[in-house]
């Protein structure tokens, strides 16, 4: 396994937001103890926000079994890319990090982007998931919908009504596929435990305390 990132010229800052879309690929490739390699890019746009993590590929599609066979690999890294590049418009200069989702996030996202179900049922931290499989379907789509979305047992379940292409099945795939690999809390990378969440390691340290 292997992977090579680089830091666009114009970037300074939030190469943490680089380190977690390469946690995130990581995770979600290495499992078949196979290899792989990924490079990246991440390149700052000069007077917006957003960063931008272009993808080069990499290797060995091969290595991925049936059991992922509904998550096309390409699409999984993708999805990552998209993901952190609707993270990284929270990213807060004068804190140097990325601010957390704003609980009333929904009432914005829903005007601009109607495809979205109007109950979502799951954490803050998989918002962007669903931001970035949202507009990227809007690309070639837009007669579809989300007919549901839900945490069950840390993982997020979606469903869909009017979708015609298989791209965009394969598009909510690797979101539910991504979303095993993500804090449901905060939106970094997080692992799943018997607990039947998927947390990075602060808030799965800070439930362990509650519990305590
Ligand atoms: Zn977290």
């Amino acid at each position: 396994m292997a992977s090579d990132f680089v830091y666009g010229d114009e970037w300074e800052g939030r190469e943490e937001l680089l380190d977690e879309a390469e946690t995130i690929v990581s995770r979600a490739l290495s499992w078949t103890g196979k290899s792989w390699s990924a490079r990246g890019t991440l390149t700052a746009l000069p007077l917006v926000r957003p960063a931008l993590v272009s993808w080069d590929g990499y290797v060995d599609l091969e290595a991925f079994d049936d059991r992922i066979s509904t998550a096309d690999p390409e699409i999984v890294v993708e999805m990552v890319s998209r993901m952190i590049e609707w993270r990284s418009r929270r990213w807060s200069v004068a804190e140097r990090r990325v601010m957390p989702m704003p609980k009333t996030w929904w009432e914005p996202a829903a005007r601009a982007y109607p495809q979205l179900y109007t109950t979502p049922q799951y954490s803050l931290g998989w918002a962007d998931i669903l931001l970035a499989a949202t507009t990227w379907i809007n690309e070639s789509e837009t007669e579809w919908a989300f007919s549901d979305a839900k945490e069950k047992l840390g993982t997020l379940r979606l469903s869909t009504r009017r979708l015609t292409l298989d791209h965009s099945y394969a598009i909510v795939d690797a979101a539910e596929y991504v979303a095993v690999h993500v804090c449901q809390v905060c939106g970094a990378p997080g692992t799943q435990s018997g607990d039947f969440m998927t947390l990075c390691h602060p808030h799965r340290a800070e439930k362990s305390w509650r519990l305590a």
